[in-house]
């Protein structure tokens, strides 16, 4: 790395980037230390579902935050294919949740009755509105709610997309070099060692603030400061199929969902696994996808498998990003966003970049104070 940087970015996921994009753009100077390549893990590994609505029953100051983000992504997005020419494909067409058992719909009569007392856009649909929006779903679909402000993208893309961005606005990136040490002298982090790379070889960066954003490997990016961050892995697995006509609609019930992508393709999703570290797909993770999905969307049993591929999502003990600086005083934690954390990078980005560059930020982060596990 020639020179050093204000600040280095250590993880270069979708929020590592996200941060050194909107960093750089404040004239910032950044460097991102990537183990593997920009975006390779629960960044491309996810649905790419932006929905605040889908994932909440009644509206609190998490789903706040998660609005705040999806509201900022039409700009992120425009300005991302504004500056690299690739485009995202952000799709605001609204997401179908849809119920096929008594349970099922008797939950999403909670979902509208809580989510419409407090003001949100929900359509209820008959049976024959949801069959009009997604003809080949069930019939024994029994009602859905349309979520019109629950928009879905194609996470592959904008990962892409946005380490073109990166580049182009002057952040460096240190790909496929894991970072091994923090060293620490008194409440400062000091410099950052790497593991050996046959281009820079293994070496000692400085910068002003650092920012850990290692995803669900954030715990043990940690231990070299003696501080146990409550970061583990949950397993996700994803299945795509081949489509012969786009399929219109994002559609989801209870953690299952289809997301259409560009290219006659249709992903499924998910499972939610504690695995460890492992990311293998496994027969039985496939099964509970195909079986949960073929009740709610039957013809997927018929299509032509693609593939099949796991991501770790970085998960903390109660669910919620960890954000903010802790007990370093020039290391932010940008970690933990579990199920969210392609809907929340806007918003990640932006409160983190406003920390680091004037000391404070636009909404309050104390709910997701690292401070709130002694970190
Ligand atoms: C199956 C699945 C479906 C999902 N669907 C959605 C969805 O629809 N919507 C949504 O909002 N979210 C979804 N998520 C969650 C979302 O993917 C994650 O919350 C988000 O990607 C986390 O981003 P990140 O940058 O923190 O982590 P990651 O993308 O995992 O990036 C962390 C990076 O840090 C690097 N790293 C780790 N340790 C080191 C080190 N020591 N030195 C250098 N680099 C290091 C890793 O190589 C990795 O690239 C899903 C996740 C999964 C697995």
């Amino acid at each position: 790395m020639s020179g050093s940087s204000d600040v280095i970015v250590v993880g270069g996921g979708l929020i590592g980037c996200a941060i050194a994009f909107r960093l750089a753009r404040m004239k910032i100077s950044v460097t991102v230390f990537e183990r593997g390549a920009p975006g390779c893990e629960a960044s491309s590994a996810a649905a790419g579902m932006l929905a605040p609505q889908g994932e909440t029953v009644a509206p609190d100051a998490f789903y706040q935050l998660c609005a705040a983000s999806r509201d900022l992504y039409p700009d992120f997005v425009a300005e991302i294919e504004e500056m690299t020419g690739q485009p995202v494909n952000l799709r605001r067409d609204g997401t179908l949740m849809v119920a096929v058992s008594e349970d099922e719909r008797l939950s999403l009569n909670n979902v509208f009755e809580g989510q419409t007392r407090a003001g949100l856009p929900l359509a209820r649909l008959t049976v024959a509105e949801v069959r009009e929006r997604a003809p080949l779903l069930s019939p024994r679909v029994a009602g859905g709610l349309l979520a019109p402000q629950d928009y879905w993208l194609d996470n592959e893309m904008l990962v892409r997309s946005l380490h073109a961005a990166c580049l182009s606005c002057g952040v460096k990136f240190c790909s496929h070099i894991g970072v091994e040490r923090f060293n620490v002298c008194k409440n400062r982090l000091d410099s950052i060692e790497t593991g050996s790379s046959q281009r820079l070889g293994g070496g000692c960066y400085s910068a002003h603030t650092y920012v850990l954003a290692c995803g669900a490997w954030s715990s043990e990016a940690a231990a070299s400061l003696g501080v146990r961050l409550p970061v583990r892995p949950c397993r996700g697995q994803m299945m795509e199929f081949e489509v012969s006509s786009d399929f219109p609609v994002a559609v989801r019930s209870g953690h299952h969902y289809l997301v259409p992508r560009s290219g006659g393709r249709l992903i499924a999703g998910s499972t939610m696994e504690d695995a460890g570290f492992e990311k293998k797909v496994t027969a039985q993770g496939i099964l509970s996808i195909l079986d949960s999905v073929c009740r709610f969307a039957p013809f997927v049993k018929d299509l032509p498998f693609r593939r099949a591929w796991a991501g770790l999502r970085p998960d903390t003990n109660d669910h919620k990003p960890i954000l903010g600086f802790g007990r370093f005083e020039n290391l932010v934690y940008a970690t933990g966003h579990f199920r969210n954390g392609i809907l929340l990078a806007p918003i990640t980005a932006q409160l983190i970049s406003e920390l680091i560059s004037s000391g404070s930020c636009s909404l309050p982060l104390d709910e997701y104070s690292p401070a709130r596990f002694s970190c």
